[in-house]
């Protein structure tokens, strides 16, 4: 039997915690799907499109691995694509409760599907999405963070912004 895994979230933009999470499972997977959640409840940098794109390119190297696009339930474009598996990665205490209740949440939809996280390597267990955005839209570097397709795209976005006067979105870094 192939072993097929969905690998969901937003991506917004994908990161190298994002990739260490997607080789790591790739390896355990015949097959891996890095799902593009394309309207999240969040506030986005970037369209599904480019998400996708940036992904893309990102994990090119990988084989067995593909990105696609998706909206409505998880588990129902799980079951699409044929994955047995779920997989998520964690990061800090507040990441697991989240994870458990979807996991929880999900399992009641679809018990066939088994939900699986991986730990994050110490070297990303500060890196978000949320903050890379933060740092380069304040015109910080962030090479040690994205590769260098998405550094670029993540200028372009603040050169645009910077033209229509929009301010950056501050999580955390100036308090
Ligand atoms: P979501 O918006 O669904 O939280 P994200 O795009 O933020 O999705 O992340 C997708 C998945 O990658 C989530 O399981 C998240 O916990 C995981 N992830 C994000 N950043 C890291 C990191 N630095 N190390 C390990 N896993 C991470």
């Amino acid at each position: 039997m192939k072993h097929v895994a969905i690998y969901p979230g937003t991506f917004d933009p994908i990161h190298f915690g994002h990739i260490d999470i997607a080789v790591r499972a790739a390896s355990i997977f015949d097959e891996l799907v890095v799902a593009i959640y394309d309207r999240p409840a969040k506030q986005l940098l970037f369209s599904a499109k480019e998400r996708s794109e940036l992904a893309q390119q990102a994990l090119v190297d990988l084989p067995n691995v593909r990105v696609t696009a998706y909206s409505g339930l998880t588990v129902e474009f799980a079951s699409e694509v044929g994955a047995q598996a779920i997989v998520r990665g964690l990061r800090a205490t507040n990441d697991f409760e989240l994870e458990y209740q979807m996991a929880l949440i999900n399992r009641k939809l679809a018990p066939e599907i088994e939900f699986i996280c991986l730990m994050t390597r110490q070297d990303y267990a500060f890196l978000s999405s949320s903050v890379v955005k933060e740092v380069a839209l304040l015109g910080g570097d962030v090479n040690s963070m994205v590769p260098p397709h998405v550094a670029s795209m993540l200028e372009i976005k603040r050169r645009e912004r910077e033209k229509n006067h929009q301010p950056a979105p501050v999580v955390s870094l100036r308090d």
